[in-house]
C-alpha cells in the first residue's frame, strides 16, 4: 500500500464544517464571526512519550487526547486537526486500530481531521489542533497562563497521579495488583481532555493550564506568567489520587502500601494527567461549583494565589512543609 492509498484509506473523511479538508494542498477553515483562532501542536515520540507497542487504539486516542487538553486550558471550542505520522512500515491492523481510537475521540468533540503529513521513519505522531474562542469587546475570551491574581482560589480538575502510578509499575519500579494496574493504566494511556470544563470557564477562571508534566511544574508556570505566588495543600492534592483506595487493600496483599512521601510525590510531581489547574477569585466559588457541574467534571480547592512569589507547600492541618520538598523528585 502507498502513502496515497495509506492516507485515503485510513485518514481521510468527507469534510463537513471544514470549507476544504484532505486532499489538496493546503485544507480550509472558516472560523465563526468574532472568534479568534486557537492552535496548539503536541508531538508524541515512540520510546519517549509512549512505548512502541502499546495498544494503537489508546495511541490514536492519547496523541489527539494531549492536544485537545491544551485547547480545554485556553477555554477553546475545538474546530479541526492535522496530523503528521511518521511510520516505520505499513501495518494494516495498527494504522485501523489508531485511526479508530483517534476519530472516536475526534468525533466526541466534533474536531475534524483536515489534513497532514505522512512519511516513513521511526514511529512519531505530531497534531495540530484549531479551536476557537470568542471576542468579546475586543476582549479575548481565552483562558491564559498569566492571569492569575492575589487571593484568587486555585482549583485542580479530577484526579492526580495515576498517570505516573501506572508509568512507574509499568517500567517495574513500584509492584501493583493487576487491577490497580488497570484503573491507573486508563489513566496513563487514554486520558480525559476537560473540554467542557474549560469552555463552562470561560469569564470564571482567571488563569489555567493543564497538568501535563506535573502540578507543581506547570503550577510554577502560571506563577511565573501571572508574577503571583501560592499556597499548596500538598495533602488535599495527595488525596487525588483515583486508586489510591484499590490501592490499600491491594498494599496489604504486596507490602507496598503508598506511603504519605510516595503519594504526594506521585500526585505533586507525576505528569500525563491533563486535568485542568485553575484560578478563579472566590466571589466565583458558586460559578465554580455550577461549572463543574455542567461540564460533570469534579473540581476541588487545593490552594490559593498570594501576593509573595514562590510556592509554600502545606500539609493537611496548614503546617509549612520544607521549601526543599517542593522541587524534590524522587523520578528525576
Ligand atoms: P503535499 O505533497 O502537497 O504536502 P501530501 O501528498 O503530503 O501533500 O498529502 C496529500 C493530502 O493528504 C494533503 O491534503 C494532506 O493534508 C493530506 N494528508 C497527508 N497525510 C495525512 C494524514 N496523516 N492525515 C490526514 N491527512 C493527511
Ligand atoms: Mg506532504
Amino acid at each position: 500500500m502507498g502513502e496515497f492509498d495509506l492516507i485515503a484509506r485510513y485518514f481521510k473523511r468527507p469534510a463537513r464544517r471544514a470549507a476544504l479538508g484532505v486532499g489538496d494542498d493546503c485544507a480550509l477553515l472558516q472560523p465563526s464571526p468574532g472568534t479568534q483562532l486557537a492552535i496548539s501542536s503536541d508531538m508524541l515520540v515512540a520510546g519517549r512519550h509512549f512505548f512502541a507497542a502499546v495498544n494503537p487504539r489508546t495511541l490514536g486516542h492519547k496523541a489527539l487526547a494531549v492536544n485537545l487538553s491544551d485547547l480545554a486550558a485556553c477555554g477553546a471550542q475545538p474546530l479541526a486537526f492535522t496530523l503528521a505520522l511518521s511510520l516505520p512500515g505499513v501495518d494494516e491492523a495498527w494504522l485501523a486500530a489508531f485511526s479508530a481510537g483517534l476519530f472516536a475521540l475526534a468525533d466526541a468533540h466534533d474536531c475534524e481531521l483536515i489534513g497532514g503529513d505522512t512519511t516513513a521513519g521511526p514511529l512519531n505522531i505530531c497534531i495540530t489542533v484549531f479551536g476557537e474562542v470568542p471576542v468579546v469587546n475586543r476582549q479575548s475570551q481565552a483562558l491564559l497562563r498569566s492571569g492569575a491574581q492575589p487571593g484568587d482560589d486555585l482549583y485542580v480538575s479530577g484526579t492526580l497521579g495515576d498517570a505516573r502510578l501506572a508509568l512507574d509499575a509499568l517500567l517495574g519500579k513500584i509492584s501493583v495488583s493487576a487491577d490497580v494496574l488497570a484503573q491507573a493504566r486508563v489513566r496513563l494511556e487514554c486520558p480525559t481532555p476537560r473540554v467542557a470544563l474549560g469552555l463552562a470557564l470561560r469569564g470564571i477562571a482567571n488563569a489555567a493550564i493543564d497538568v501535563s508534566d506535573g502540578l507543581i511544574g506547570d503550577l510554577g508556570h502560571i506563577l511565573e506568567c501571572s508574577a503571583v505566588g501560592a499556597e499548596l495543600n500538598a495533602d488535599c492534592a495527595a488525596s487525588l489520587i483515583a486508586t489510591s483506595a484499590c490501592l490499600e487493600r491491594a498494599g496489604a496483599k504486596f507490602g507496598n502500601e503508598l506511603t504519605q512521601d510516595q503519594r504526594r510525590t506521585l500526585t505533586l510531581c507525576g505528569g500525563d494527567d491533563y486535568e485542568l489547574l485553575f484560578t478563579a477569585p472566590p466571589s466565583q466559588r458558586s460559578a465554580v461549583d455550577a461549572a463543574a457541574q455542567t461540564s460533570q467534571t469534579p473540581v476541588t480547592r487545593i490552594g490559593r494565589i498570594e501576593a509573595e512569589t514562590g510556592l509554600r507547600l502545606v500539609d493537611g492541618q496548614g503546617a509549612r512543609l520544607p521549601p526543599a520538598y517542593a522541587s524534590f523528585d524522587h523520578f528525576a
